[in-house]
């Protein structure tokens, strides 16, 4: 049997969702190029919860989660259908783990800005599993490891973020990388390729860029649940390996 890999992808701005940009085009290419998945669980920096949940309706919605952004960007429609199936073979896996199953959630711009680029025709499923805010690193990372039978069920697993985030350091008009921001990018590629997920885990150990990097870690998060799915010597690649002020686009493929 086939295993889809897993993807995690460095989001940045909402602007990717319609402006053409390197990003953009890695995650286009990316869609055309892996086998075509039946359904997508997405994990995004986006959607945070108390305790696990997962989108459940048969047509999620397009959020607009964000200020400020052009209207095209606000009008932006994703109409890729649900699929409760989905969601409800992801709470079996998460088993014993009670999952909400929350029909009026829709798809927040984490997931859809880049699967419009990755798949334009919204024709492909999408279930979204929140970030349960109550859980440590670690928990998280054992919780995914839980959904490793999704990549042989044709289920791409695609998780959303930034290795390196703080809106508050943010410059739109600097292009180089904070050093921290660069040394910290740097620091967590040698520790994915040494396949030390288990140090990884625990963002509060990566030394004292991380502060500066994952101020809060959500954005973070997500990288988690796609080094949890890596099988054993499996291949481990990355693209969109690029370092903008206080933004790593730094982007994971698993298999
Ligand atoms: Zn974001």
């Amino acid at each position: 049997m086939s295993v889809l890999p897993a993807v995690f992808a460095g989001h940045g701005s909402p602007m990717n969702a319609i402006e053409d940009s390197p990003a953009r085009r890695a995650w286009r290419d990316l869609g055309a190029r892996i086998p075509r998945p039946k359904a997508i669980l997405c994990v995004s920096a986006h959607w945070e919860t108390d305790g696990v949940a997962v989108t459940f309706s048969e047509k999620p919605e397009t959020i607009h989660d964000f200020r400020g952004f052009p209207r095209e960007l606000h009008e932006m429609s994703y109409p890729a259908p649900g699929s409760p199936a989905l969601a409800k073979r992801v709470a079996e896996l998460l088993r014993p783990e009670p999952v909400i199953l929350d029909a009026n959630r829709g798809l927040d711009h984490g997931a859809w800005s880049v699967l419009a680029a990755m798949y334009p025709a919204a024709d492909v499923p999408v279930v979204q599993l929140s970030l349960d805010r109550t859980r440590t690193g670690p928990e998280h990372y054992d919780l995914a490891k839980k959904l490793a039978p999704l990549r042989g069920e044709d289920v791409l697993v695609l998780a959303t973020g930034n290795i390196v985030h703080n809106l508050g350091y943010y410059d739109p008009h600097r292009k180089e990388p904070y050093e921290w921001a660069a040394r910290f990018d740097a620091k967590v590629k040698a520790l994915i390729k040494a396949g030390d997920f288990a140090t990884l885990a625990e963002p509060d150990g990566l030394g004292p860029d991380a502060e500066l990097a994952i101020p809060s870690p959500e954005h973070y998060l997500p990288l988690l649940y796609i080094l949890a799915l890596r099988r054993e010597k499996e291949k481990i690649g990355f693209f969109n390996e690029a370092v903008e002020n206080a933004m790593a686009m730094t982007s994971v493929l698993i298999g």
